[in-house]
């Protein structure tokens, strides 16, 4: 509500004396004129020229500007005032302005107006007009028939304002040095950004040369940089070297600009510096670390690759090029492109690893073989680890490439020969046993008709034929001794795998005892045996065990009566079993070799094959356990043997 609408008597009051009316010429253009049919003709023309020149005065300034009577009536309107008010002049004048402008009524102005008329004072004050996106700069004065109003539009002058705060704003927050200078390189302004990289405070930079931050071997490049401002370059991204008040060297990308006064001359320079040390030690660290792999993936004959699956683009190193036997990036970098020398019985069953890799989120692993641009098969062995989006995708895959071609051939070659091997093997156990057995045949010929020999025609002869007959008859039973062991050897050669039962060691030992009874007692031999444990195991070559280390101990005994021990302990999940005598003993060199077939250590004054600890090591090797001797000559020789355990109530 306005005080004028309030109250029937207008508040414009006369001025008081000796106050200045500054609006009073103008407010007083149609009103102020005394009495007008008091004056004569030529003076009422010369007042309606001078209203005449004064209201193309007061239309032709960029101000806008308005009278108001007693009445809030508009009695003058200027060009710019209306266009301030987006009106009509005519539509304006005469009425009222609360009526024209009702939004305005309770506001800022309103009372700024009423304001200027009660104190009879001219005030000033800006106003916003938000609909019109337009600041004014208003100032009232008040006359004696009313009130004037001058509005500068300040609109373009605040967004002026604005935008510079703005960008002091921006260059104040921003983590980049910006700094300016003038033609002769003396700093004008210091950022924020400017005092934490350099440590300067701006007090202490601003009028100081820039070339203060230059280290001494780089004097030279400040004045390059200002000629090439001057001659209205710019400076982009020039990589150098400054030093910051702690001394220390920073690495410092460069952008400089010239800057232009408002007639385009050039005046100075901007600068953007960014400190791209920590940058720089990253990337030299990421390049050593890139050369490293290098060097790595190169030692090691492999290639890195990275597939993008959802753009299709397959990458591969330089290194795996030259695999695949392609100059360096010329791979062309898609899905087929990988497939294109793969060969082709390989290639489902690579395609089908990626699939399930792909399908189960999980790692992947192939070896195929491609096919060389010269025609030659290399064989690769692809490794790759999958990743995936966050919503769980499969989104890229990345890996190495090895050429395993040397691996791959030597493994070849390896089963070769194994094969070789195996076969040899198998035919001479085939040959041993046919001989063995086959032999037994005539032998037992050559020993019953030299026994008959012996028996019909000893004595009738001389006594060098009958010392003859004796030595065919030993020899014969000798040999059938060495054929029987040979027999029984390579039976156990060719036999297949076991049937394993449970067999208690202790009773496999009372066997054994049983049948090397006569040879105990002529040898007045003495055997403890400690409780021993039942293993999972073949029973008949368990006991022919223990008979061959028994027997070897009384045959190998020194002149004192023999004395054995046989015992068992646990080791982990085996059981080691122990034949210890009080016998000749064996020297180091020969512990290994006893167990090699037909290997003996003793003449004929011990009689024997070479064939008994051989067949010893054969069963233990059997049962899964391994054999070793313990001795030093004249102290007795221990025998063991480990089998494992895992007796079955079965
Ligand atoms: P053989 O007893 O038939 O000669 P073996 O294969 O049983 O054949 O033994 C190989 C050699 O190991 C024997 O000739 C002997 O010299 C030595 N030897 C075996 N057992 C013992 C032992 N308990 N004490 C000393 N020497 C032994």
């Amino acid at each position: 509500m306005s005080p004028m609408a309030d109250s029937r008597e207008s508040p414009v009051r006369k001025p008081a004396p000796g106050q200045h009316d500054e609006a009073g010429s103008a407010a007083g253009l149609a009103t102020d004129i005394p009495d007008r049919e008091k004056l004569d003709e030529g003076a009422r023309r010369q007042i309606a020229n001078a209203n005449e020149r004064l209201t193309g005065v007061l239309d032709s300034i960029r101000d806008g500007f308005v009278t108001l009577d007693r009445n809030w009536c508009y009695t003058y309107v200027n060009a710019e005032a209306a266009r301030q008010g987006r009106m009509n002049r005519e539509e304006m004048l005469g009425r009222c302005i609360w009526d024209i402008f009702p939004q305005a009524r309770g506001t800022l102005f309103e009372r700024e107006l009423q304001r200027s008329i009660t104190e009879q004072a001219p005030v000033s004050f800006d106003v916003e007009d938000l609909r019109y996106n337009q600041s004014l700069r208003l100032r009232v004065y008040p006359g004696a028939s009313g009130i004037s109003i001058y509005g500068v539009d300040i609109s373009a002058e605040k967004n002026a304002v604005e935008a510079t705060a703005r960008l002091a704003a921006i260059v104040e927050s921003s983590d980049d040095a910006i700094i300016s200078k003038d033609l002769n390189g003396v700093i004008t302004s210091w950022n924020r950004g400017a005092e934490r990289i350099f440590g300067y405070q701006a007090s202490e930079m601003i009028g100081q040369p820039v070339s203060k931050l230059t280290p001494d071997d780089r004097i030279d490049e400040m004045p390059k940089i200002l000629d090439r401002i001057r001659r209205g370059e710019r400076v982009d991204h020039y990589e150098t070297v400054r030093r910051a008040k702690s001394g220390r060297l920073l690495n410092i990308s460069l952008t400089v600009s010239p800057v232009h006064d408002g007639n385009g001359r050039i005046i100075g320079a901007s600068k953007v510096a960014r400190d791209i040390t920590e940058q720089r030690l990253a990337s030299e660290a990421l390049r050593q670390s890139e050369t490293r792999l290098n060097l790595a993936l190169e030692a090691g004959g492999m290639g890195a690759w990275e597939w993008d699956i959802g753009a299709g683009r397959v990458t591969w190193s330089p290194q795996l090029e030259a695999i695949h036997g392609l100059p360096a990036g010329t791979f062309g970098g898609t899905f087929e492109d990988y497939q294109r020398d793969m060969h082709p019985e390989d290639r489902d069953r690579v395609l089908i690893a990626i699939r399930e890799a792909l399908e189960k989120r999980e790692d992947y692993r192939v070896e195929y073989r491609i096919i060389l641009p010269d025609g030659k098969i290399a064989w690769l062995e692809a490794r790759g680890r999958l990743t995936v989006d966050s919503k769980g995708e499969p989104e890229r895959m990345a890996g190495i490439c090895t050429d395993i071609t040397d691996r791959k051939q030597a493994e070849e070659e390896f089963f070769r020969q194994a094969n070789r091997l195996a076969r040899s093997n198998a035919d001479l156990r085939e040959f041993a046993y046919v001989a063995s057995h086959d032999l037994q045949e005539p032998l037992r010929n050559i020993a019953s008709f030299t026994q008959m020999l012996n028996q019909r025609y000893k004595g009738r002869f001389d006594a060098d034929a009958d010392q003859y007959i004796k030595y065919v008859t030993d020899a014969a039973g000798r040999m059938t001794h060495l054929i029987r062991d040979l027999l029984g050897y390579t039976r156990l050669l060719n036999a297949d795998e076991l049937p394993l039962t449970n067999v208690s060691l202790g009773e496999s030992v009372g066997v054994a005892l049983r049948d090397l009874q006569t040879s105990i007692d002529e040898n007045h031999a003495v055997v403890d045996v400690a409780p021993l444990p039942t293993v999972r195991g073949d029973k008949v070559q368990l006991t022919q065990l223990f008979q061959n280390l028994i027997g070897n101990a009384i045959k190998y005994r020194r002149s004192e009566a023999p004395h054995i021990c046989i015992s068992a302990e646990p080791r982990g999940q085996d059981v080691v079993l122990s034949v210890r005598d009080n016998g000749l003993g064996i020297g180091s060199a020969y512990h290994e070799r006893i167990f090699g077939v037909f290997k003996r250590l003793h003449g004929a004054e011990r009689p024997g094959t070479g064939i008994g600890l051989a067949i010893c090591k054969k069963i233990v090797e059997k049962h899964g356990g391994v054999i070793w001797v313990e001795s030093t000559p004249g102290q007795g020789s221990t025998f063991k043997f480990s089998i494992k355990t895992g007796a079955t109530s079965a």
